[in-house]
C-alpha cells in the first residue's frame, strides 16, 4: 500500500463498513448495539423487527412494504468517540447475493461475525470470498461467548484454515458459557469485564500493567487466571500478532470475543474499527483513480430501492461518495445522461428515521430520491465524465419466461420489468424474435418475490414459466463482429434493459462454438455497470 497524503480531518474520521455473517450469528443484535452506543437509537429492540422479519418470504414482503424500516436499515450512520461510522446493510438471504456483492463494493472494510459454538458457516465463507476479491480489510467478532462455545485456539485455527487468512487475537476470552467473565485486551493490556446485570450497559475497563499485575487476581478467580495466563502466553508464541499493514491489505484479521446481546466486546470492536480501520479508500474509474481528498465531489450508485407505494414511483438511489465535500442543493453531473441534477433532498440514514443531509464527505453514504434516472453503477461528479469500475452485474443462474395473465397488460408489463431491471432486482432480456420477456435471477425465491411485487405495485398478475434457455452471456466485441454473430444466430439473441446484446442458450457447447467461430467476440458472464 502506498503512502497517501493526509486526508482532511472530516474524511479521515469516517469508517464505512458492512457486516457479513451466517444467519443467526448475531448480525442484527450487533448492529443494534452499535446504534445504541452510537446514540442513534434510544433502546435496544428498535431494529429487532428487521432481523426477525427477513427470515421468511412472507415476512420479507411485509418488510419491503414497510418503507421506513427497509430503507433506513440499508445504510446507517452514527457517531462514536471521534469517529463517524457508516454501516451498510447486506441483505441476509443468500438468494440476493448480487445485491450483497454490490454493497460490498461501496464499503472500505467488513466485520465478520461468527458464532463461537458454530465457527465458520457456509454463508460466512461465501461472503468472505467476495470480500477477498476486493482485498477488503476484515475484522472478526466471535459472538455468543456467554454460551458454551469452542476452545479459543480451535476457533482461531478453524478461521485460519478455512479462510486462509492470518488471525491475530485482539482480545482473549476468560472462561466461557456461564463462567464467561470477559476478556483480556491483548492490544492494550486491559481487563474488560462483562456486566450481566444490564445488557445495554458497558462495564468500565480495568487498566492493568500486564498479566503479572496483582490486580488481576482481585477480579479473576485463581483457576481462570491461571488458564488465562497460560493461554495468552501460548497465543503470543504461536499466533500472529496484529499488524496493521497486513490487516489493511486483507491478509490478517484481528479477532475480538464477546457477547453482542450482553453488549460485551462491542465497544472494543468499535474502537478497533476506529483505531485500525481503513480511512475512505481510493476508488478506480475507467478514466483514473479517484482519491477521497480530492476537492471535487464524485460518487457512484451501488443500490437502488424502489418505493413500495404503488401510487408513487419514487426510488432511493444509494450513493457512495468517493471524494469531496458535498452540500445540500449542490448541482452534480449525472454522467450517463450528461445532465445536471440538483440534489436538493439527499437523505442521511440514522437508525430510527431518515434525515435530510445538509452535508456529506468522501466515505459517506447518502440516499437520493429520484424518479428512475439514477441506476446502479451511475456516477455523479462536479463535471468530469468518470465511470467507476468494479460494480459488476452477473449472468443470472435461473431463467424463466414471464407473461401477463391478461394479454392486454403486455405493454405495462414491459415497463414494470424494465424498472425492476434498473433497480437490479432481476435481469430482463427481450428476445430478438417473438414477443415476451425472459427474466433471469440468482435464486428461485426471487421469481416469487418479483411476481408479488409486479402484481402489488403495478396491478399486473403474471405467470413465470420454464424457458427454453438456461444460460445468458453478454456479447462483447467490436461492432462488426457482434453484428455478424447476431445476424446468424437470431434465435439465441436478446437485449438487456440497457440494450446490450445477450446470447441465450441451454448448451455450453453453443457458447464454445460461438467463441470458436466468431473471431473478435467474447461471451461474458459479467458486465460492468457504468
Ligand atoms: P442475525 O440473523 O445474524 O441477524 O442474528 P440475530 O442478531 O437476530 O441473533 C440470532 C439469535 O441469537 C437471537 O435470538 C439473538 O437474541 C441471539 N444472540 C445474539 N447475540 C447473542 C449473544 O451474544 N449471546 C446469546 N446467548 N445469544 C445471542
Amino acid at each position: 500500500m502506498m503512502n497517501r497524503p493526509a486526508l482532511p480531518p472530516e474524511i479521515a474520521r469516517r469508517r464505512t463498513f458492512a457486516i457479513i455473517s451466517h444467519p443467526d450469528a448475531g448480525k442484527t443484535t450487533l448492529t443494534e448495539k452499535f446504534l445504541l452506543f452510537g446514540g442513534a437509537i434510544q433502546m435496544a429492540g428498535q431494529v429487532r423487527a428487521k432481523g426477525e422479519a427477513r427470515r421468511t418470504r412472507s415476512d420479507f414482503m411485509k418488510l419491503e412494504q414497510d418503507r421506513g424500516i427497509s430503507v433506513s436499515a440499508s445504510a446507517m450512520s452514527f457517531e462514536y468517540r471521534e469517529f463517524r461510522y457508516n454501516l451498510v446493510d447486506t441483505p441476509g438471504h443468500s438468494d440476493f447475493s448480487e445485491d450483497t456483492y454490490r454493497t460490498l463494493t461501496a464499503v472500505d472494510a467488513a466485520i465478520m461475525v461468527i458464532d463461537g459454538a458454530k465457527g465458520v458457516e457456509s454463508q460466512t465463507r461465501k461472503l468472505f470470498e467476495v470480500c477477498r476479491l476486493r482485498d477488503l480489510p476484515i475484522l472478526t467478532f466471535c459472538n455468543k461467548m456467554d454460551r458454551e462455545s469452542r476452545d479459543t485456539f480451535e476457533i482461531i485455527d478453524e478461521i485460519q484454515e478455512n479462510l486462509a487468512i492470518d488471525v491475530a487475537p485482539a482480545s482473549w476470552p476468560i472462561g466461557m458459557g456461564r463462567d464467561f467473565l470477559g476478556c483480556y485486551d491483548m492490544l492494550h493490556d486491559r481487563l474488560e469485564l462483562m456486566d450481566r446485570a444490564d445488557r445495554n450497559k458497558v462495564a468500565e475497563s480495568i487498566k492493568i500493567s500486564g498479566l503479572d499485575d496483582p490486580k488481576l487476581a482481585e477480579h479473576v478467580p485463581a483457576d481462570l487466571l491461571e488458564k488465562l495466563k497460560e493461554e495468552v502466553e501460548m497465543a503470543r508464541e504461536l499466533l500472529p500478532t496484529f499488524d496493521r499493514q497486513s490487516f489493511l491489505e486483507g491478509h490478517l484479521t484481528p479477532i475480538w470475543f464477546g457477547s453482542a446481546i450482553n453488549s460485551f466486546g462491542v465497544k472494543e470492536l468499535m474502537d478497533g474499527i476506529g483505531e485500525f480501520g481503513p480511512e475512505p479508500e481510493v476508488f478506480k474509474s475507467a478514466e483514473r483513480d479517484v482519491a477521497p481528498e480530492e476537492k471535487k465531489v464524485a460518487g457512484f450508485v451501488f443500490k437502488v430501492q424502489a418505493n413500495m407505494d404503488p401510487k408513487h414511483r419514487d426510488r432511493v438511489a444509494f450513493v457512495r461518495l468517493v471524494s469531496g465535500h458535498f452540500t445540500r442543493g449542490q448541482k452534480l453531473l449525472h454522467v450517463r445522461s450528461k445532465k445536471q441534477m440538483a440534489v436538493s433532498n439527499p437523505v442521511l440514514f440514522l437508525a430510527a428515521d431518515r434525515e435530510l443531509a445538509e452535508e456529506a464527505w468522501g466515505g459517506d453514504i447518502i440516499g437520493i430520491p429520484n424518479h428512475g434516472q439514477l441506476r446502479i453503477g451511475d456516477a455523479l461528479t462536479e463535471g468530469e465524465a468518470l465511470r467507476f469500475t468494479g460494480i459488476p452485474s452477473f449472468a443470472p443462474e435461473l431463467l424463466q419466461s414471464v407473461r401477463a395473465t391478461d394479454p392486454m397488460k403486455g405493454k405495462h408489463l414491459e415497463k414494470a420489468l424494465m424498472q425492476f431491471a434498473e433497480e437490479g432486482a432481476a435481469k430482463v432480456f427481450k428476445p430478438a424474435i417473438g414477443s415476451g420477456f425472459i427474466v433471469g435471477v440468482v435464486g428461485a425465491l426471487q421469481f416469487d418475490v418479483l411476481a408479488s411485487r409486479i402484481e402489488l405495485e403495478y396491478g399486473i398478475p403474471v405467470r413465470f414459466e420454464a424457458s427454453q434457455f438456461t444460460s445468458a452471456r453478454w456479447v462483447l466485441g467490436d461492432k462488426a463482429a457482434v453484428e455478424k454473430l447476431v445476424n446468424a444466430n437470431k434465435q439465441h439473441i436478446s437485449y438487456d434493459h440497457d440494450g446490450d446484446v445477450v446470447f441465450l442458450t441451454r448448451l455450453q457447447w453453443d457458447i464454445d462454438r460461438v467463441e470458436r467461430d466468431y473471431e473478435g467476440v467474447t461471451l461474458s458472464a459479467t458486465k460492468e455497470m457504468m
